[in-house]
């Protein structure tokens, strides 16, 4: 590893600034930032660390309806945490799968969607309670969907300079939703593909999916259920909403399944989300 300047601000303010002046990246809990450091895909000669910043921006409070997080708060408080647990228990079932708790203690949920992976595990969670992003830079603040702020391959609406400060999660007692990883290799790994789906339990509504690693950006939105469910939401509908999910993915074929392989199972863990979050038809987990 080539030796790099490493700058530790105290405030937003203050990483912003360094960052302009010396066009540098900044690094939260390091977890995905010193993997591609290692691997040589990334090789900087100057780092903002936001760790000082923990002390004010580690945080979970209940605010105007909303969850709102610190961009430092590492993946294990959120997942640990009473608030989060109590008003949406799908987030915390999802961090506790993530890794291992070793990462979870590190990650920071500011670098994990930042990170952009096609493959992150949260986002599909966020994107169904949907959750807004809070963005600092040299211009003032905005927020914005996560469905909007991912945009694809490794790529954020972040510009240049700016910094993740917060997450807002609304609080919503009638949604209903459940996340299924499925892992193909060990426990710990990442995901082969990963469902989030989501109900409200207001009469007529039509549930929502959304699907990890099976296209460029973590946040595959399955299109098309409400024609499925137009007639009712019965176990031939949701078979069907599989077939969608399976034909609407596309997967890139590596050590955890084959093209094939990831559609397939794009299209079974859709078929027991549903079920789940429904109730329609016998339970497949
Ligand atoms: C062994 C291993 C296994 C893993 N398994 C999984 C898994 O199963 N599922 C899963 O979802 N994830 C997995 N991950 C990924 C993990 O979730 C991410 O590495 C982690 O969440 C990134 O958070 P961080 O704070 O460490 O980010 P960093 O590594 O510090 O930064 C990541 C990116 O975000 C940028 N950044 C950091 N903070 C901010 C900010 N506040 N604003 C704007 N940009 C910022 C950095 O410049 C960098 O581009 C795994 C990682 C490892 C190392």
């Amino acid at each position: 590893m080539q030796p790099f300047r490493l700058f530790l601000p105290e405030s937003f303010e203050e990483a912003i600034q360094l960052m302009k002046e010396h066009g540098a990246k900044p690094i939260s809990g390091g977890t995905a930032v010193t993997t591609l450091i290692k691997e040589k895909i990334f090789q900087p000669t100057t780092m903002v660390n936001l760790r000082k910043l923990e002390k004010d921006h580690s945080y979970i409070v209940e605010e105007n309806g909303q969850i709102k997080i610190g961009a430092l708060t590492t993946l294990r408080d959120i997942e640990t945490s009473e608030i989060v647990k109590r008003n949406h228990p799908v987030v915390s079932n999802c961090l506790s799968k993530i890794a291992s708790i070793r990462i979870r203690n590190v990650a920071t949920i500011g670098g994990n969607l930042a990170h952009a992976d096609p493959d992150l595990d949260l986002p599909p969670v966020l994107a169904g309670l949907d959750a807004h992003i809070d963005i600092i830079g040299e211009d003032g603040e905005r927020s914005m969907d996560i469905k909007e702020f991912i945009q694809g391959y490794y790529e954020t609406d972040l510009k240049e300079g700016e910094l993740i400060k917060s997450i807002k999660i609304p609080i919503m007692p009638d949604r209903k939703g459940i996340y299924l990883k499925h892992r193909s290799l060990s426990e710990a790994d990442w995901p082969c593909v990963g469902v989030a789906a989501f109900v409200d339990e207001a009469p007529g509504s039509v549930p929502v999916v959304f699907i990890n690693s099976v296209a460029d950006t973590p946040i595959m939105k399955v299109e098309g259920i409400q024609e499925m469910f137009s007639e009712g939401i019965t176990t031939e509908a949701i078979d069907k909403v599989g077939e969608l999910a399976a034909d609407q993915c596309e997967p890139i074929g590596d050590a955890r399944g084959s093209v094939w392989y990831k559609r397939k199972m794009a299209g079974a863990f859709t078929i027991r989300a549903l079920r789940e979050i429904t109730g329609v038809g016998e339970s497949l987990i």
